[in-house]
This record gives structure tokens, C-alpha cells and sequence, in this order.
């Protein structure tokens, strides 16, 4: 079969029939999937309604007034949802309204099918649990209060008019029970509702306050680089990955020059102010793979994994002309601001602690040298 007649039979504009039946706004999906998740019980109250014609025990017409009104209920409410109106309401689901609808139901069937009468309890202890968290405590008992005095006024009524046959006994001890059960259930049923979704809730800030733990234990709080101790833990990393693939990788300690003066001249705050602002620069000049870490103070730690001196020095001139080039004054009037840094790439011959300190004195000879400037430590 060609492509095109694969896809002849879909609607314009790549619509699937799925999409079709259920729309394609959110507020309509959920009220059509809600709908459709309440056809097993109609399918199962029809099958036993139905088993009960064909046993001779429900009469058929009284079969096909309560088949069909369930049937015109459900084709009233789809339209209401899949044409759009019901995103109108509050509740686009239009839960409220169709347990009432579902209510009134159990009423008729309880009116005039006699045999069904015994079913009439659960049937509405079940709508109301369906919607349990659609609906709100006043609704449910709303909705409760509804179905009993509904179906007692449809039993007397109909009793008056001589439609139906009542046992006044059966039927008073039947309404005691449910006015007695039917709340009870809700309220237990709300509480048990209550407590599963505050479980779930605490759960979730619980997952939330984990995370923001995480996040804090391996950053800096001030400038949000990664402290001391994770970088600690990355380079380590790092040069397992050197040993094992054989792949350079160079670090770079840089340190903010002057930065006491700054302070002196400015205020801690701006101190602060520049310190973030410095960080932010070299994030966004340097790769997402090369993570920056406040290694103390006004000192920083760049690990440029995978590069080789030369690299890692494009990558340092890279960052001095972002410092360079950005405008300090509007941190504090008349405020400037360089870095000296050490670079040195990792040999893998020697320990980690050998390469950072090969770095910190190539950092120590660029501030000797007159600050402003990055240099390299030579290869070993
Ligand atoms: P050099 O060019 O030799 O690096 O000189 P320097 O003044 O930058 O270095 P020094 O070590 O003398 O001073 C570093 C200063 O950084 C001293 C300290 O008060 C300041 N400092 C360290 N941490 C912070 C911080 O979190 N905020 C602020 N505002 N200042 C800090
Ligand atoms: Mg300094
Ligand atoms: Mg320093």
C-alpha cells in the first residue's frame, strides 16, 4: 500500500481518529477520558438489566426505558464535552452534573424495576466514590442527599399513583440503611481520599527538598559555581578517565586580581556583586563540560576536560576577553575588574595534587609577572 493511501483515510490536518473521539484541548481529553472510564460500569449495570429481561424477571419495556435513557444521557453528555461548551464551566468535566444525571438513574431503575431495587445502594455508593476527587465534601454529600431523597419521593410518588408496588416496610428499613451508610462511606472514603493525596503531596516536596539539598551540597552558595569539595570529586573522576582512555585534560586556577581593593573601595557587597557576576561571565564564555568550581575566596577552578595546554590556553584567552570586554561599571561606578590564572595540563604520570600545584605557581608567576595575564605551566 502507497504512503498515500496509508494515510487517505486520516481527517485533514494529520488528525487520528483517537484525537477525533477525544479532542484536542486538555479540559475536553480529561472530560471524554472520565467519560469513557464510566462505560464498564454502565456496560456491567445494562449486562445484569439485560440477563434480568432474559430471565423473565425485568419487564422489556422497563429494560429499554432505563437502556435508553442511560444511552441518551451518555450521547448528551459526549456532545456537551467534544463540541467544546462544557470548557465553559468550572469543572469541564462536567462531573458534577453527570453524577446527578447518574443519580437519577438509580432512581428510575429503583422506581420501576423492582428486582433492581437491592442494587440501588452500592450503584450509588459507587458514583459517588468515581468522582470522589473530582467532587468537593459539600458536592458529594450534596449529590448523596439527592439520590435518597430523590428515589424516596420517586418510590411514593409512584406508590400514589398506583405505578408501582411497595412493600412500606422493606422499603423503610432499605432507605434507613442507606441514609445511615451512604454518608458514613463518604466521609470515610473522603478521609482515606484526604490522606493518600497529602501523602502524595508530602512526597513530592520531600523529592523537591531532596533535590534543592543536592543542588546546595555540591554548589557554592554565593556565586552557585560548584564548591571546593565536589570539584575535588570531578577531577578525581576526570583523571580516571584520563588513565583510562589516555585523553588529556587541563584545569586552570584563576584568582580575581586586586580583589582586597576592590572590596576596600567599593564595599563587601560589591565585592559580592563581582564575584557572581564574574562567574556568570566565564559560564557562559566557557563550555557546558567545563565545569567552574570556587576553589576559595576570590579563586576559581576551570576543568576543561579533553584539552590538550593548547586548547585549554584558547579557552583562558577566550575568558580573559569576556572579563575584559564587560562593563564593571555597572557593578559599581569606576569599578574594573582582571584575573591571573594558572594553566596546566594533566600528565597522568603524576598526581593530581603535582598538577594543581604546578598550576598554582603558574598563577603565582602571573601575578609576579604584573597580574592581568594567564600562564602556562610547562609540560613535564
Ligand atoms: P591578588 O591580586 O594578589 O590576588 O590580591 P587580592 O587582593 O585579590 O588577594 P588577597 O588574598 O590579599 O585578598 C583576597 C580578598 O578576597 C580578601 C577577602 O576579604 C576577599 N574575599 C574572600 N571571599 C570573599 C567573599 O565571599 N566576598 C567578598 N566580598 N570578599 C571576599
Ligand atoms: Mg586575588
Ligand atoms: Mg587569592
Amino acid at each position: 500500500m502507497s504512503a498515500r493511501a496509508e494515510t487517505a483515510w486520516l481527517p485533514p490536518g494529520g488528525r487520528t481518529p483517537l484525537t477525533l473521539l477525544i479532542g484536542e484541548q486538555a479540559g475536553t481529553r480529561q472530560g471524554i477520558k472520565r467519560l469513557l472510564w464510566t462505560l464498564p460500569s454502565y456496560a456491567f449495570a445494562m449486562m445484569v438489566l439485560w440477563v434480568g429481561q432474559w430471565a423473565g424477571v425485568v419487564d422489556l419495556h422497563d429494560a429499554l426505558v432505563v437502556s435508553l435513557y442511560s444511552l441518551l444521557g451518555l450521547v448528551v453528555f459526549y456532545g456537551l464535552i467534544r463540541s467544546g461548551l462544557s470548557l465553559r464551566t468550572k469543572e469541564p468535566t462536567l462531573a458534577l452534573p453527570h453524577v446527578l444525571f447518574s443519580i437519577t438513574t438509580v432512581a428510575l431503575s429503583y422506581v420501576i424495576i423492582e428486582v433492581a431495587r437491592p442494587m440501588a445502594l452500592q450503584w450509588l455508593c459507587l458514583i459517588l466514590m468515581f468522582d470522589m476527587r473530582r467532587l468537593t465534601a459539600r458536592q458529594s454529600m450534596g449529590a448523596a442527599f439527592f439520590g435518597l431523597s430523590l428515589t424516596t419521593a420517586a418510590v411514593l410518588v409512584s406508590h400514589q399513583m398506583g405505578w408501582t408496588t411497595v412493600e412500606p416496610m422493606a422499603e423503610w428499613i432499605n432507605g434507613s440503611i442507606a441514609a445511615v451508610s451512604v454518608p458514613v462511606l463518604l466521609v470515610v472514603a473522603r478521609t482515606g481520599y484526604r490522606l493518600r493525596h497529602q501523602m502524595f503531596k508530602q512526597r513530592e516536596q520531600l523529592a523537591e527538598t531532596l533535590s534543592e539539598v543536592q543542588r546546595l551540597s555540591i554548589r557554592d552558595g554565593l556565586t552557585g559555581a560548584f564548591n571546593r569539595a565536589h570539584a575535588q570529586g570531578q577531577l578525581e573522576e576526570e583523571a580516571r578517565r584520563q588513565q583510562r582512555h589516555r585523553r588529556p585534560f587541563s584545569l586552570a586556577l584563576l584568582d580575581i586580581d586586586h580583589f582586597k581593593r576592590v572590596n576596600d573601595t567599593h564595599g563587601h557587597a560589591v565585592g559580592d556583586a563581582v564575584l557572581k557576576a564574574f562567574v556568570a561571565l566565564i559560564q557562559q564564555a566557557v563550555s557546558s563540560v567545563q565545569p567552574l568550581a570556587r576553589w576559595g575566596g576570590e579563586e576559581f577552578l576551570l576543568l576543561m576536560p579533553e584539552c590538550d595546554l593548547d586548547s585549554a590556553m584558547r579557552v583562558l584567552a577566550h575568558v580573559q576577553q569576556a572579563v575584559d570586554s564587560h562593563d564593571w561599571g555597572l557593578v559599581s561606578p569606576g569599578l574594573s575588574v582582571s584575573f591571573s590564572a594558572g594553566v596546566c595540563q594533566h600528565d597522568g604520570l603524576s598526581s593530581l595534587s603535582i598538577t594543581l600545584e604546578r598550576a598554582d605557581l603558574a598563577l603565582y608567576q602571573a601575578k609576579a609577572q604584573g597580574r592581568h595575564r594567564v600562564m602556562a605551566a610547562p609540560l613535564s
